[in-house]
Parts: C-alpha cells; structure tokens; sequence
C-alpha cells in the first residue's frame, strides 16, 4: 500500500495524473488500447478515498465484466482503498433489485433463470418447432437483442427486419419463441438477465423515494469501457446520477463491439456535448503492448471506416521491442488446434506461466478443438465467462468442507489437523473426495475442477507463508472475507476465451486462432458496419498482447477437408498502413506456413505425409525493413541479408 495519498499518483504520465486528480464533475477519457485508461480510472478513485474526499461506501466502479470488477478491487485494495463497490451494471442492479424488491412487490425477490437455453428449447416445443444447435443460438441471441433494445414480441419482426437480423418468416417464428418464452419466465417467477436491468430502471423510475435512496448512497461514478454502454444501461446510469454529474467514463470507440445489444459508441463520442465543461483527456501512449504489436494495431486501425474511426489517435508504443509476431497457416483446423497447443506448451516449459498465455477466438464453439488439443498437450486451461470462481460447485462443496471441519476443528481426530495448513486442506478435500494428489489426466471439466481446487491450495499455502502457524479456521475466514468480496484466487491455466469477453484483459502471449474468412469476419456480417464492427474485434484481440502475438487460420475444417477457405481480409490490412508511409515504416509479422497432418492426430515433430497446401499469402517481407523478400536464404530468415538480425 502506497504510503501517501500522493504515492498514487506515481506510476502515472500527466495526462493520467489530469484524470486521477479531476475528483468531481464529468469527466471522459478517450484513448486506444492499452493506454492505461483503466489503470487512471482505478488510481483516480484510490486518490478519492486516500485523500479523504471520496467516501469508500459511495463511490460505484461499473466495469464490463466480473473478472475485470475483480481485478479492480484486487488493485484497489493495492492501493489502499478497501470497501470501494467495483460491479457490472447487471450485478450492481441485481443488488439494488434484491434489496428493493420487497419494500416495492411485499415479497421475495425473484430468482435468476439458470438455463436460459433450455428455457428458449421448451419455448420453441411449445410452438411446435424443433431447433438445430445453431438455431438455437440464434434465437437466444435474438431474445436478448429484443430485450436489450427493448423490442417486444409483437414488434420483434419489424424491427429485426430492418435492423437486418433475419429473414421475415424466420423473424415471425423467432417471435413466437420469443412470447412463449417470456410466459414460461413469469410462470415460473424467474427474471433474465435482461429483466434485472429492465426491472431495476423501471422502479427506480417509479419510485422517487427509492431513487432518492439510491441518490444518497452512491455519490461518484465511473464507467469503464464507456464505448460498449447499451441504451438500458445509460438509462439506468441516467437514474443513478439524478441531477448529479459527477462521473468519469473512460472508452475507445475503437473497440465498440456489442452493438448487438444496442450499444453505439455515440454514448461515448457525444459525453462532452452531453455534458459542457467536461475534463476531456486523450491518451496515446501505450504501455501493454511492444512495438511491433502496437504497429500491427495501428496499420489495422488505418483501414477503418465509420465514426469511431475519424476519431482515432494513432498509439505510440513505451515498451521495448520483443518477439516478432507471427502468422501461421494451416491445412486444417485439427492441425491448428494441435499446433497451437505445442507452441504453447513449449512457451509453458520456457517459464511463462500458462495463467499469462491465452487462446482468442470468434465464437465458443471453437474452444472444443482447443480444450482437447491442450489437454493432449498436458496443458492446464479454463474457459473465460465460466460461471464466477464462489459460484463454482466444486468450490462449494470445498468451502463448506472447510468451514465444517475448521469448526469440529481438534475434536475430529480423524482429520488430524495439527499437520502444516496446506496439508490440512488437502486431507480435507481428499476426505470429501473433492481432491486427488496429481492432476487428473486429459481435459474437459474434470480437469478445470481440479484446477479450481488447486487455486485454494495455493491460496492456503499463501496464508501459510504469511502467517505461520495459520490453522483451518484463519483460512476459512480468509475464505468468507474472499468470497464476500469476490475476489477469486487465481485459478492457473491457459485462457480459452471469445474476443467479446476479453475485453479489457491482458496476456503475455495471445494466440488468435480461426482468422479464416466467414470466422473473421463471420459470414453473417454482411453490412460495411457489420464487417467494421469484425474488425474492431480484430482489433481488441490484438491488443490483449503484451509482448507475444500468434495469428493463425487454416483453409479447411477437417483435415483432408475441403481446402477452400481464405485467410481474413483484416490479415493484409496489418501488413499495409491505410495512408500512404514510407515503406521503412512497413509492418513486422513473420508469416509462415504449418505442414499439413494428412489428418493424423498429434505429430509434433511433423515432417513426413506433408501436403502441399496452395499459397495464398501475401509475399513475404523483410520483418526490419519491409521489402519484399525474393531470394529462398533471406524468406528463411525473414529479411534481408544487410538489414542487421538485431531490431
Ligand atoms: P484497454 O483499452 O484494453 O482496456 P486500457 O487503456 O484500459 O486498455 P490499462 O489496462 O489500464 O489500459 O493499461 C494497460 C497496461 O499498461 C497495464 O498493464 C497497465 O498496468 C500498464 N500501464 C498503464 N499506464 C502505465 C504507466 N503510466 N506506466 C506504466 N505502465 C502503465
Ligand atoms: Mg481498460
């Protein structure tokens, strides 16, 4: 913990320092990737709180996700500034829809629809329909994207016709689906996620006496990643603030990437119009990322169309230069998959910890090839957007494991618990089965459990160092203090995440797999806008890397498939700037091609039974300078034979 307020401000460049020190009125930061807006908003409120201007109690933190809620109290806490409330919109409604509710119905607040799926398969039977997996995501998606623009079923099919959503006879089924759906949740009083939003607006505009209450008890406000911000939860931020207009949002149009829930980055773009004297701060600078990731960013940025585009400031990279990024092409997805897992474990055996490595990809069902591939390679993994680490069943059980014996405590001689703690804990999970000593072989959710699991052995090994002699008892209140607020130990394991719910987060290495045409951009973005928003997602999964970056694709699904596919249109947009520029300031990215697999599994040291696969790459170029590269000895080392090897 720093020890002065003033400490906090160290570790910020100026225009920073500007944000952490504007503690009252609007406030709006506007900047690229990794240009520290999230670290400002963070420092900002630790300087509100340490300096005694900010009560800790009323100040909410709205971030996009829960990891990224953890990770902010985690840091705030750093910074000597406990008991701040760091929430999704979704979870900070929920709280005050639980609290609200029986002063407002007289009754208890109603549960959480658990699966959401299911729900819409009964919906569907009950209209006489039958829906294919992808069917059903579809209509998931468009149930959600009714409710967060706030379509009703009757007007379901008008307005997903013109937001070109579907076709009109599939929109008039989607619609039915969609009313059946809704009966079936209030039969069995259940809310949605998108009911908690919905609901909470409409009390709080119901009720003045309660929005006053609310009004009192929150006083300052920040928004992160401002630029994703849906019509439902300005309008509820709108409640929140009252007459007030002490916030602070930070965002990058940039990265605008959930316009399917209604999200424009005109929220973002029009804050100062919206609010007249408003700090508005920029920031270039950005410290995630090497150099040649940060270039491989901006060429991307430079081909952009649209109104976050006219906008964009162009990053200037802090950080040393690092590893050349590269790109792989595959024959098949198999070989990518298996690939990929091999560069990592080798990434894992040079030392980077596998919790710092992440695989980025354009939708979920592209995680299976992964979650097997890594589990073949003997590589810890989990899944993001995997339900909240205390929700987690194993853990569950764990802590109330915990909690039992800590309490029978030396009463209980079978469980002996005079040992060191870590051993305590794990003869306690191994008592209720939970635990085995060696992790379990291959992959899928066995494996993940017990990766949870180890993540509480770890944090007893923590607590041990600490304070030796720390007994069960100090580590189950460790434990309650933890889970009151949510703030997860680290579970280890290789990221698999989507691109959407990466956002904000930040890895050593990022692999981003599937950049194939039809998965990026995917076969459904049709519109200039639809393909921009694709590349803005590019974009983000760029950006999540700090000094390692592996772009990859493969020309067919299965191996000795058909062979057909393209590499995405945005991969010649990193190696080309927009505008013209000299060509010493071309793009760094090593290309280079993976032998085929002939669809055999796991070769790593591949050789034989390779294929041909056709050559649709760009040339290949000088990674110091950008010339093209002709002769065979320089493509092999990827430049030119009088640019020096060192960058
Ligand atoms: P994104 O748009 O992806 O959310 P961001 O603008 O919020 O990015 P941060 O996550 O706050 O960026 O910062 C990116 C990385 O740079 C973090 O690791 C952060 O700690 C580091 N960083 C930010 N500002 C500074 C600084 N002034 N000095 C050193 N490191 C910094
Ligand atoms: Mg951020």
């Amino acid at each position: 913990v720093p020890e002065s307020a003033d400490a906090v401000l160290h570790g910020l460049d100026p225009e920073q320092r500007e944000v952490a020190l504007a503690l009252t009125g609007p406030v709006c930061v506007l900047a690229g990737a990794g240009t520290g807006k999230t670290r400002a908003l963070t420092h900002r409120i630790a300087y509100g709180v340490r300096t005694g201007r900010y009560k800790p109690g009323t100040v909410l933190a709205v971030t996009f996700t829960q990891r990224a809620a953890g990770e902010m109290r985690g840091r705030l806490r750093e910074l000597g500034a406990h008991g701040v409330q760091a929430r999704t919109f979704h979870s900070a409604a929920l709280r005050q829809l639980q609290f609200f509710w029986p002063k407002v119905v007289q009754a208890e607040p109603p549960r959480l629809v658990e699966r959401k799926i299911q729900l819409v398969v009964q919906a569907a039977e009950a209209c006489g329909l039958r829906l294919d997996r992808a069917e059903l995501r579809e209509v998931t998606g468009d149930i959600e994207w009714a409710k967060a623009t706030q379509t009703v079923p009757d007007d379901f099919a008008e307005a997903a016709a013109a937001a070109g959503r579907t076709t009109s006879r599939e929109a008039l089924e989607t619609a039915r689906v969609y009313a059946q759906y809704e009966a079936l949740k209030r039969a069995s009083g259940r809310i949605d996620f998108e009911d908690v939003l919905l609901l909470t607006i409409a009390i709080l505009q119901d009720r003045e006496d309660i929005a006053q209450q609310v009004r009192s008890q929150y006083r300052h406000f920040t928004v992160d990643e401002y630029q994703d911000v849906s019509p439902l939860q300005q309008r509820l931020l709108d409640l929140w603030l009252g007459e007030r207009d002490d916030v602070c949002v930070v965002g990058d149009a940039s990265q605008t990437i959930y316009s399917f829930t209604g999200a424009t980055p005109e929220h973002l773009l029009g804050f100062p119009a919206r609010h007249p004297g408003a700090t508005v701060v920029r920031l270039v600078r950005d410290y995630r990322s090497t150099p040649q990731i940060v270039h491989l960013a901006n060429n991307l940025l430079s081909h952009a169309t649209g109104p976050a585009a006219r906008q964009r400031l162009e990053l200037v990279a802090q950080r040393p230069p690092g590893p050349v990024p590269e790109s792989t092409e595959y024959a098949d997805e198999v070989a990518e998959a298996e690939d990929v897992a091999h560069r990592i474990r080798a990434l894992v055996a040079e030392g980077v910890p596998a919790a710092h490595i992440a695989v980025l990809f354009r939708t979920n069902g592209q995680s299976n090839l992964y979650e097997q591939a890594l589990g073949d390679a003997g590589v810890p993994y989990r899944l993001r957007g995997a339900e909240a680490f205390f929700d987690r069943p194993e853990i569950r059980s764990a802590l109330s494991a915990v909690r039992a014996a800590a309490h029978s405590g030396a009463n209980d001689t079978a469980l002996d618990l005079d040992a060191p703690l870590p051993a305590q804990l794990r003869r306690v999970l191994v008592s209720h089965r939970l635990w085995t000593a060696q992790p379990p072989a291959g992959s899928g959710a066995v494996r993940e459990r017990w990766e949870s699991l180890a993540a509480l052995v770890r944090l007893a090994e923590e607590l041990a160092r600490a304070r030796p002699g720390a007994a069960l008892t100090d580590l189950a209140a460790e434990l309650a203090d933890r889970q009151a607020n949510q703030h997860a130990p680290t579970v280890d394991g290789v990221t698999l995440a989507s691109l959407h719910a990466a956002k904000g987060l930040e890895w050593d290495a990022v692999f981003l797999v599937g950049l194939a045409e039809g998965m990026l951009p995917i076969t459904y973005a049709q519109t200039e806008e639809q393909v921009e928003e694709e590349r803005r997602l590019f974009y983000v999964g760029i950006t999540r890397a700090r000094s390692r970056l592996h772009l990859s694709w493969s020309l067919s699904r299965t191996p000795g498939g058909w062979g057909g596919r393209k590499p995405s249109r945005f991969l010649d947009a990193l190696r080309t700037p927009g505008s013209a520029r000299p060509a010493s300031d071309a793009p760094r990215l090593r290309t280079g091609r993976a032998p085929a697999t002939n669809g055999e599994r796991h070769t790593p040291d591949r050789g034989a039974g390779e294929r041909p696969v056709p050559r649709r790459r760009a040339p290949a170029r000088c990674r110091v300078c950008g010339r093209t590269l002709t002769e065979a000895g320089e493509m092999k080392l990827m430049r030119c034979e009088t640019c020096p090897s060192d960058m």
